[in-house]
């Protein structure tokens, strides 16, 4: 027999099949093996079986030997791994490498097994000598315990007295895999949960509906965590297993508890807060059939296991779900390709769903379903706009509006919590010399360095690096400098000062460099050590802080600036998420919202929670200056350290870009060839050619021209619709 191999190797042009003699006929479609490649062995995974190769027999070399003693992907998954690489252009190996815990490669880790004595024979005691007491003692044992853990029996005897037996054939020894566990043991406290009538119609509409796609549309707190975890009992009840996504930021310890509460151990925790070991036991657990629900942030998508029933994403609109770097893929994309295998359902979830997902759910594609009041029948909370320009000609130059200022003093007043929301973490933006303008910029890149106070420090969060804070203007000498908008730091500092007696904590990049740092300010909020949180758009999703009754959004409309077709939809989402977070048990939250351009449409549609007017408006915007899902945006990027080699590429990728134009003339519009909005970072000048395209393959043949350019010295790559165009 022969195999074909598809090698573990990062070169991307020896990305093919090669074909190895096959002794072992127990390697299947799907094993791992170990092959000679060049002058060395590689690891390699067996993605097809024949009797003849095409190669020359007398030049092929032979299959070492299979790495485990089971195929460790499905064909499913082989052929899911083709597709990957065909849609998103990558090698074939670097697909490959997606289904498997990245410790297992190169044999960093393995299954972890003890080992076990038993008796081999019945009667033998008169074999052992009567002065060996230990040996009878451990006989005695193994034939009243049945087995047991070489080590507890080596503890309990000796090592010797249990060698001896094992040597005279009358122990034996055996391997059983065990795994290690991230949670350990966890005891069930099943709460009794009556749903909501909107909860059984989206339940009972997921599984009736003939379509495969549903888009639960509900608001914030509508209940829709209960109905996914019901939806995934009832298709484990039919045999099914089931994949459940969710943001990296949401897997928190509340959600993995309540998860392992609820499914004990059928559900695997796939994250990037496990060890190692762990993650590969999560992982080992899916693929042997123990562990039937997979649970993660996005990579959880290539999980092993067969026989899907569904497949969940929830907050569908979060950016985490494309991946932003190599293979760029599309967790929709995944999942549709995988539900379609099984004949398995896709539920997508948000209470802000993208425009396009809507799109596709309003024109029949997609299953609809809404879920328009929440759980505890609390309306939403009440949403005020601030017009700050209004507040700066009055005088006020704080960061709070007077609104604000009277209903965070109210909150405070009657013992309830406060978060405080701002896109800008530091203290200050930048930094501005007031005589002649200059602003202190990072040598690595072209960006402004934002002030922090705790260092006393100018940092560049591009690429984390820190200088020496200014205290005169390096160009006219002055020492007037002013700071430039606020961030985290300044306004905890800020509310310091408006309210001595209030504990305020703060969470941002900076407070939660390891995961525990995030989870002690969650929990610590949540047991009311803070009256107030400020913080960046990590406090905006999925939290349930009860006493939360007044939300501020300090610069709503940051995110409105940036000239990217998203903007309109990341405003709508990050208000409705924010104000989500307010009023959620007893009483009835409040939100303000500060802007300097309170007539935004979208800032109008989100304070009226309205977000069919925001879909309409947005959608025919769309439709009008040819933008997704009408057609897609490609952003090729090219970047190098060498601005003339770079800009030489510049060119070279353009010319060939230009000969597919010809081809494609009428689905396809040119933005130009230009440096990127940010010209530099990390050393590297950046340009970038922006497209439209309404043709699908246009894409993989961009990929495919971009892939040829990149270099070591230069980098290129091709984005479909990005999540930012900096
Ligand atoms: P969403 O994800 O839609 O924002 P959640 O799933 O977080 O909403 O639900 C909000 C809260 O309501 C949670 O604390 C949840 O435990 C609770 N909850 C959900 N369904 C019910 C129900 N049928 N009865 C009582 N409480 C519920
Ligand atoms: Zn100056
Ligand atoms: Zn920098």
């Amino acid at each position: 027999m022969y195999a074909d191999v598809i090698v573990d190797i990062a070169t991307s042009d020896l990305d093919r099949i090669f074909e190895y003699f096959l002794p072992d006929s127990t390697v299947k479609e799907g094993f791992r093996v170990l092959v000679p490649f060049g002058n060395k062995f590689s690891e390699g995974i067996v993605v097809g079986l024949k009797d003849k190769p095409v190669y020359p027999v007398e030049k092929i070399k032979s299959v070492l030997r299979k790495l485990e003693d089971f195929p460790v992907l499905s064909k499913e998954c082989l052929d899911l791994a083709n597709y990957v690489s065909e849609r998103f252009s990558c090698s074939k190996a670097a697909a490959l490498r997606l289904f498997l815990p990245a410790e297992m490669r190169k044999g960093r880790i393995k299954e972890k097994k003890e080992r076990y004595f038993s008796l081999d024979k019945e009667d033998l005691e008169t074999e052992i000598k009567k002065s060996a007491v230990k040996q009878i003692e451990a006989y005695k044992y193994l034939k009243e315990n049945g087995e047991e853990k070489a080590a507890i029996l080596n503890e309990k005897f000796g090592t010797s007295a249990l060698n001896s037996l094992l040597k005279k054939g009358i122990i034996k020894e055996s391997f059983k895999s065990v795994f290690r566990k991230p949670y350990g043991e966890m005891p069930s406290e099943k709460k009794e949960i009556n749903l909501t009538g909107e909860q059984e119609n989206a339940i009972k509409s997921v599984i009736e509906t003939e379509k495969s796609v549903t888009l639960i549309h509900g608001v914030t707190g509508s209940g829709k965590t209960e109905v996914y975890l019901r939806l995934i009992d009832t298709y484990l009840k039919k045999g099914k297993t089931a994949i459940l996504l969710v943001p990296e930021i949401s897997l928190t310890p509340q959600m993995l508890k309540a998860l392992r509460e609820r499914f004990k151990d059928e559900c695997a925790i796939l994250h990037s807060g496990l060890s190692a070991g762990e993650r590969f036991d999560e992982w080992l657990r899916l693929k042997k059939g123990q562990a039937k629900i997979a649970v993660g942030a996005r990579s959880a998508i290539f999980a092993p296991i067969e026989n899907i029933g569904i497949i969940i994403i929830d907050e569908q609109h979060d950016g985490s779900y494309v991946s932003e770097s190599v293979p760029r893929y599309k967790t929709e994309d995944i999942a549709f390709k995988r539900a379609e295998y099984y004949g398995a359902k896709v539920v997508l979830g948000s209470a802000t769903p993208s425009v396009e997902t809507y799109y596709h759910a309003i024109s029949g594609e997609y299953n609809l379903v809404k879920m328009n009041n929440r759980v505890n029948k609390k309306e939403l909370p009440k949403i005020s706009i601030v017009d700050m320009r209004r507040e700066v000609r009055k005088g006020n130059n704080s960061p709070f509006s007077a609104l604000l200022k009277t209903e965070l003093a109210e909150t405070l007043k009657n013992g309830n919590q406060a978060i405080i929301f701002l896109n800008q973490r530091g203290f200050s933006k930048n930094v501005i010399c007031s005589e002649c303008g200059y602003v202190p910029k990072c040598e690595n890149c072209d960006v402004s360095l934002t002030y922090h106070m705790e260092d006393h420090a100018l940092k560049c969060h591009y690429c984390d690096a820190k200088y020496k804070m200014i205290e005169t203007c390096p160009e006219c000498g002055s020492k007037f400098l002013r700071y430039g908008s606020f961030g985290t730091q300044r306004v905890v500092y800020e509310l310091n000062k408006l309210f001595p007696d209030a504990k305020i904590g703060r969470m941002d990049k900076d407070t939660t460099q390891n995961k525990e740092g995030h989870y002690k300010i969650i929990s610590a909020f949540a047991k009311k050590e803070y009256d107030i949180l400020v913080g960046t758009q990590m406090i905006a999703k999925g939290h349930d802080f009860p006493s939360v009754t007044l939300v501020g959004v300090l610069d709503a409309d940051s995110s409105l600036f940036f000239s990217d077709y998203k903007s309109g939809e990341k405003t709508f989402e990050l208000i409705t998420q924010v104000a989500g977070r307010s009023g959620r048990a007893n009483e009835t939250g409040k939100v303000v919202v500060q802007s300097f351009q309170p007539d935004n449409n979208v800032l109008n549609y989100a304070v009226k929670y309205d977000y069919q007017g925001f879909y309409k408006n947005e959608i025919s915007l769309r439709k009008a200056t040819g933008f997704p899902p009408f057609a897609d945006i490609i952003r090729i990027m090219v970047s190098g350290e060498d601005d003339a080699i770079t800009r030489e590429t510049l060119k070279n990728v353009y010319n060939d870009v230009s000969i597919i134009y010809k081809t494609y003339q009428k689905s396809f519009v040119f933005f130009g060839c230009m440096k990127s909005p940010i010209k530099k970072i990390q050393k590297k000048f950046r340009y970038q050619i922006l497209m439209r395209t309404a043709k699908r393959e246009v894409y993989s043949i961009l990929c495919k021209i971009a892939a040829k350019y990149d270099t070591g010295k230069v980098s290129v790559y091709a984005e479909e619709n990005p999540n930012n165009l900096v």
